[in-house]
């Protein structure tokens, strides 16, 4: 037969002193003992695994030994303690309500709390989950609870303590048990690896303790599930993929990218973590929670809040300490924004990939962020409208905005022509990886630049224009010749040029991002700006005709044209 018997069973503590993480009430519990002042009601709460029953236990035993030692802990040796150790002590009384909760169950039991006991001093009652007893089982309880002989001690344990009437509660002495800390859990684990011959890495069993959640029951078990699935070499690597947790490596080197701004590589980073079957959602929330841990790294005061093994705090300290606590908490925003719209998301993937977009944006606001700061919708038609707002509006250095928008003002005609919707301009980007990328890392080159003012004079400007002009004219022959046909003259502070329709001006608007670069890197300064205008004033030369007005001006001034345009009954198109 197989003796083989389980972690959390076989390294159950038998003194106070060995209960892992509750220094503090074992300590209180130990004064108790020493000083004799014993309460006939206890009531033990905390989470599932914390120890809540074991430390029952070696009360029960403790309080019955007859040799117990001067800081309140049992001695494990006389007859009463290796009664208690090899399960056959009478003293002690064990219920477990959660599966029998009836009026009768508790009858029972109150019977037997009358017996005084034959070895000991006590006779100690445990209930379990008592929170799971019926109503009439609590009343029939509550009578021996008020007047209980003087042999007897209850013990109740609870994960619920809200669910315990008012009544029991007030008639008890309230214990409340912690979770157990990730260090505490992982030493512990340390401990039993090496009395099972068990090599492991501390990396292994901190993820371990991070899977039980504070339990110490619970890590024992996935300890144990890990030693019969890896045998008696335990490596991160092999937790990692028997507990199917992420690995925490993704999500530094996935905010690493963000702090870059290298969008390729996080959504690569992302497929692969899809590839290899992990949830979208418990992606998003690993992330949040990893964001959250470096955003509770960057201050000495709040890393206690960290639930972390020492290495892996010191990661995070050091990743706070390189992206700042400005990107954090922007960071974290986005991905709470994220998880948010998860559930009503329709396409789920792109959600996250859109927000993956953001993340790495945080540092270089490009398109996306730009468009969303100032709410301008990519269908306004009027470039003029859409830059000048920018430039107001957006506090990013002029030469990289000025891409920005360039690349918007193309991307925004190309949906148009293709008759998208505006909203696709998002996913557009997501598109054009490889490009984004080096605008990326080109706009964080020039942001390091400071922002070039040089003095210019009205003359140089004009110069330049004309050079633009001319170096435009095989490309463009018809803006080339409005151009030279219309100079810029300095009004006030700024430059204006006048045009006499609404064609000339829209020519120039067109690609005025164009001309405004040349003329902002040949002046090296980032400020020159200028603005085209119509004409107010009258001019029958250079005046803008519709058709009809063309017509009508040729019926007028050419009476053969006249004749023939009424003899052979023409009309416009
Ligand atoms: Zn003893």
């Amino acid at each position: 037969m197989n003796d083989y018997i389980v972690s959390a069973r076989k390294y159950r503590p038998s003194t106070f002193q060995t209960v892992v993480g509750q220094s503090n009430l074992t300590s209180t519990l130990k004064n108790a003992i020493a000083t004799k002042h014993l309460a006939h009601a206890y009531l033990f709460c905390g989470p599932r695994g914390v120890g809540k029953t074991s430390c029952a236990r070696i009360f029960a035993k403790a309080i019955n030994c007859l040799n117990i030692t001067p800081d309140g802990e049992p001695c494990n040796e006389c007859d009463s303690c290796r009664a208690f150790n090899e399960q056959h002590s009478f003293n002690i009384h064990e219920l477990d309500a959660a599966s029998n909760n009836s009026v009768e169950d508790i009858r029972s039991l109150t019977e037997q709390v009358r017996i005084p006991p034959q070895i000991g001093k006590y006779s100690v009652f445990i209930i379990d989950e008592v929170h799971m007893l019926s109503q009439a089982a609590f009343n029939a309880f509550l009578k021996t609870l008020e007047e209980p002989p003087v042999h007897a001690i209850f013990i109740l344990a609870t994960t619920e303590k809200h669910k315990v009437i008012p009544t029991i509660l007030s008639r008890c002495q309230i214990y409340d048990f912690n979770r157990i800390g990730i260090n505490d859990i992982v030493e512990h684990l340390f401990f039993v690896a090496k009395s099972e011959n068990v090599i492991a890495e501390k990396q292994a069993l901190s993820v371990i303790a991070e899977k039980a959640d504070g339990g110490m029951r619970d890590a024992l078990s996935i300890f144990d599930q890990i030693v019969s699935f890896c045998g008696t070499n335990i490596t991160y690597k092999s937790v990692i993929e028997s507990l199917n947790v992420l690995d925490y490596q993704y999500y530094f080197t996935l905010v690493e990218n963000f702090y870059k701004g290298d969008v390729s590589q996080s959504l690569l980073i992302f497929d692969e973590i899809l590839n290899k079957g992990f949830d979208m959602q418990h992606f998003i929330i690993g992330l949040a929670q990893h964001l959250r841990n470096v955003m509770v790294s960057s201050d000495a005061s709040t890393t206690r809040l960290l639930e972390a093994t020492e290495e892996v705090e010191q990661r995070y300290v050091e990743q706070s300490k390189t992206c700042g606590i400005a990107f954090i908490y922007k960071a974290l925003m986005l991905i709470n924004e994220c998880d948010l719209a998860f559930r009503t998301s329709r396409n789920k993937r792109l959600l996250i990939e859109i927000t993956l977009i953001r993340l790495c944006q945080i540092q270089n606001p490009t398109v996306v962020e730009i468009e969303k700061k100032n709410d301008i919708s990519p269908i306004k038609k009027d470039s003029q409208v859409n830059v000048e707002q920018k430039q107001t509006n957006v506090s990013v250095p002029q030469p990289s905005l000025q891409q920005s928008i360039k690349t918007e003002v193309k991307a925004t005609n190309n949906i148009q022509n293709k008759g998208f919707r505006p909203t696709i301009s998002i996913s557009t980007s997501t598109t054009e990886i490889p490009e984004k990328k080096e605008k990326n890392q080109e706009t964080s080159e020039k942001i390091k630049v400071e922002q070039k003012n040089c003095d210019y004079s009205e003359d140089s400007f004009v110069e330049l224009w004309k050079s633009f002009a001319t170096d435009v004219r095989e490309k463009n022959a018809s803006l080339s010749r409005t151009m030279l046909k219309y100079l810029p003259q300095k009004q006030n502070n700024s430059y204006v040029v006048l045009v006499v329709n609404q064609l000339q001006q829209k020519e120039i608007v067109d690609d005025k991002v164009e001309i405004i670069a040349f003329l902002r890197d040949k002046l090296s300064n980032d400020f020159v700006n200028f603005s085209v205008e119509v004409s107010q004033k009258e001019d029958n030369d250079e005046k803008f005709y519709t058709s009809e007005e063309k017509l009508n001006k040729m019926l007028n001034e050419n009476p053969t044209f006249s004749k023939l345009y009424s003899q052979m009954d023409l009309d416009l198109d």
